[in-house]
């Protein structure tokens, strides 16, 4: 066995995660969802995720979810917010909502419109997440300064990228406004993330570039979340699911596998922080931490 195996490359020095979760759509759902919460909670994150559903139609689960996380555990919730489908006012006064219910910690995004075709934007709405971010910071001098604000960022183009210049100018000008971190889209080449910071430094971006590390075993669901959002699928990906289309077991196997080969090859580059896409499934996260050489916080004493 190369030296190279997992077992022999257990990080030295423990990276910092972030998990993010979706809220739940119903009772089993909010069932699973807090039962990776919670297994979750040991591994000690950085901070916990709630995305916001397209359009903000997640705009109460969302809230509901970062609420009990903010009150009912030892975790940092972060909450997810987008611009589309409501007035600005509308989007600050959620942001005032969290501020409320104890969350310190907004993603920050443009968002995609629902695909309804009966969808109309509102009057007065954020036309681009800078002035999201700027609002947020300028709204009321305690607010602005409590939130710890994430964007997303694309180490391959998003589908309405104009191009690396403009693409790198945005996430500078999301900076300037006042991001404190970016979060990548989902990608599985290191190569891929490492020219993408090298550019990015190029062009005057200096906050954390955090990867974004996909755990997604439903290989079809991956494909046309990939496809939507301009991610590439290696051919070694399609590869590696290839034939286990009714047996999820081994495709989680081979996710968490995938997973923590791709941290650990970020980790030879320098990087030592990493967020999850959990897709609220909580033995994709623990395993891929496992094999990190990440060990969960041992239980206090009752
Ligand atoms: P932006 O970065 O503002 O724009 C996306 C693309 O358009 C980029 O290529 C950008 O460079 C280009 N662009 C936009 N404005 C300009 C401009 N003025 N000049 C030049 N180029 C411009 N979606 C949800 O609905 N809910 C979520 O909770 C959610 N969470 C996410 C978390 C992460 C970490 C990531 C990576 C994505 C998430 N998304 C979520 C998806 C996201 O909403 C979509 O990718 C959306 O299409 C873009 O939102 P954004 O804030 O990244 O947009």
């Amino acid at each position: 066995m190369s030296d190279l195996s997992v077992a022999t490359r257990q990080t030295e020095d423990t990276p910092s995660v972030s998990f993010e979760f979706f809220p739940p759509k119903n009772e089993k759902m909010n069932d699973k969802l807090w039962e990776c919460v919670k297994r979750l909670e040991p591994m000690s994150p950085h901070f916990v995720s709630v995305t916001y559903g397209a359009g903000g139609s997640t705009r109460t689960r969302t809230h509901e979810t970062v609420s009990r996380i903010a009150s009912d555990t030892s975790l940092t919730p972060a909450a997810h917010l987008t611009c589309v489908g409501a007035p600005s006012d509308e989007v600050i006064q959620t942001a005032e909502d969290y501020y409320e219910a104890g969350v310190r910690h907004i993603v920050a995004l443009r968002g995609d419109a629902p695909q309804d075709k009966d969808f109309e934007e509102p009057e007065g709405r954020y036309t681009c997440v800078t002035d999201l971010i700027s609002d947020l910071r300028a709204h009321r001098p305690e607010l602005g300064k409590a939130f710890e604000i994430s964007v997303a960022c694309y180490p391959e183009p998003h589908p309405d990228s104009r191009g690396w210049e403009a693409d790198l100018a945005h996430l500078k000008a999301k900076q300037d406004a006042g991001a404190d971190r970016a979060i990548t889209q989902f990608f599985f080449e290191p190569d891929v993330y490492f020219e993408f910071v090298d550019k990015a430094r190029a062009a005057g971006i200096t906050i954390p570039l955090v990867p974004g590390i996909m755990l997604q075993p439903n290989f079809n669901g991956l494909k046309k979340f990939a496809k939507m959002c301009g991610a590439d699928l290696p051919d070694w990906l399609h590869k590696l699911y290839d034939g286990l289309d009714d047996d999820p077991d081994t495709r989680d196997l081979v996710t968490a596998n995938v997973a923590a080969e791709l941290c650990h090859k970020l980790s030879d580059g320098g990087v030592n922080q990493f967020h999850f896409y959990t897709l609220n499934k909580a033995n994709l996260a623990l395993s891929t931490c496992h094999l990190l050489g990440m060990k969960p916080a041992p239980a206090e004493a009752a």
